[in-house]
């Protein structure tokens, strides 16, 4: 069975196609500058990266190009595009309603157009992504897989913001929270590689990349997030603030004489990491930087432990205890400074980690960083939201 996933962004259409069987991947690239100009990088398995600068002006246009290479003879990996069984979106925003990974029908199409107004960034390109494959593979069933619905039974009371109770009930405002696939991946590995059941385990998963966000799991279920309305809430990150007063906004905003729109400039792509260090917004920039003396570098960096250390304790007094901690995504699997500081002084919550295996890990698959008799597991777990969106699509396609 093959299955090819998609991901598209604003301007961009990241895809995968998978071998099931196998549980391989087959090819996979990325479209960027969608609409402003256009580029591929696609990868055929074992193959040197293939690139091409090319006018794409839709989404449509890029899945056309991509269907092509899919089954072209240089770059190709099947003889047909019918080869294709089944497509697995990400969708970033399932709303209220979407709570779990669904087939998509027209009914699906049609909520997700209406939420438009509360996901305006990703939820047009996804659905132009679905159209697209409606009308150029037809009949091949879709399935989408939200970002959102890992959170869908988290209890009001830590979703509800404590604001007017009519801005939920009327404008949708309340903690959604994102990147559930990759914190639903990274715990179902985690219980695999521990041998114990999902369902009796209190996790807390800490999604660290650009975008970051650390969401609690108690017995299979994600019982709380960092993310909220936005992912723009929670702990610092590349060049979002994370959690700030909110007063801050509206005073900078009179101050400044800023719009809203430059306010949201100003906390999304100038702040985090990049805004206090003024260096960059990638970590490894900022620890090599830390290292040769410098403080603001050195200050994004403690910002960006203590955030996650505060997190920590708070999901485990919410779930009165911790069995093992996750560390994921681009920081919390490459770097160790971070992984070493989040964890220091932690004995007395239970996590201890072994520093030379933290220093010396093992690239690119789980590995097991705890010091010997700690009560806390730690671990690093490499994160696959493609593949499990094509488990998803495997599961409900049919
Ligand atoms: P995104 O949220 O864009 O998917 P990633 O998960 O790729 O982000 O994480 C990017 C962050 O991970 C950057 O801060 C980068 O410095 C850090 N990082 C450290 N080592 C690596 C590595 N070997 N590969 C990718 N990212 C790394």
């Amino acid at each position: 069975m093959k299955i090819l996933v998609l991901n598209a962004g604003s301007s961009s259409l990241k895809y995968q196609l998978f071998n099931m069987e196998a549980g391989t991947v087959l090819a996979k690239g990325t479209c960027e500058r969608i609409g402003a100009g256009g580029t591929i990088t696609h990868k055929k398995s074992g193959d040197e990266p293939f690139f091409e600068e090319i006018d794409l002006p839709t989404h449509a246009v890029a899945l056309e190009r991509v269907l092509e290479l899919l089954d072209s003879p240089e770059h190709g990996v099947i003889s047909d595009i019918g080869d294709i069984d089944a497509v697995g979106h990400r969708v970033a925003h399932g709303g209220e309603k979407c709570r779990e990974s669904t087939k998509i029908t027209e009914s699906v199409i049609k909520y997700l157009e209406s939420i438009v107004p509360i996901n305006p960034l990703h939820g047009p390109p996804a659905i132009a992504g679905i159209k697209a494959c409606t009308e150029q593979i037809p009949g091949t069933p879709q399935v989408a897989v939200f970002d959102t619905s890992f959170y869908s039974d988290i209890e009001d009371f830590r979703y509800i913001y404590p604001i007017p109770y009519e801005f939920y009930e009327k404008d949708g405002i309340r903690r959604y929270g994102f990147h559930g696939t990759s914190h639903r991946y990274v715990s179902r590995v985690l219980a695999d590689r521990l041998g114990r059941p999902l369902e009796e385990l209190r996790i807390i998963t800490c999604h660290l990349g650009n975008g970051s966000s650390i969401t609690a799991v108690e017995n299979g279920k994600a019982i709380d997030t960092s993310m909220g309305f936005t992912p723009q809430e929670g702990i610092i990150m590349g060049t979002r603030s994370g959690s700030i007063d909110p007063t801050v906004v509206t005073y900078l905003m009179k101050l400044k004489g800023y719009t809203p729109e430059q306010m949201e400039d100003i906390l999304n792509k100038k702040s985090g990491l990049l805004g206090v260090s003024g260096i960059s917004n990638d970590c490894r920039n900022l620890t090599e930087a830390a290292e040769k003396g410098d403080k603001r570098a050195g200050l994004a960096l403690n910002i960006m432990t203590n955030g996650i250390k505060r997190y920590i304790g708070a999901y485990t007094a919410e779930m009165n205890g911790l069995d093992a901690l996750v560390f994921t995504a681009g920081i919390g699997e490459n770097q160790y400074n971070i992984r070493r500081e989040v964890c220091s002084n932690m004995s007395w919550l239970g996590i201890e980690i072994d520093e030379d295996k933290n220093e010396n890990f093992k690239r690119g698959v789980p590995f097991d960083i705890s010091a010997e008799g700690a009560k806390v597991r730690t671990w690093i777990i490499p994160t696959d939201e493609e593949y499990m969106i094509a488990l998803d699509t495997k599961r409900l396609a049919f």
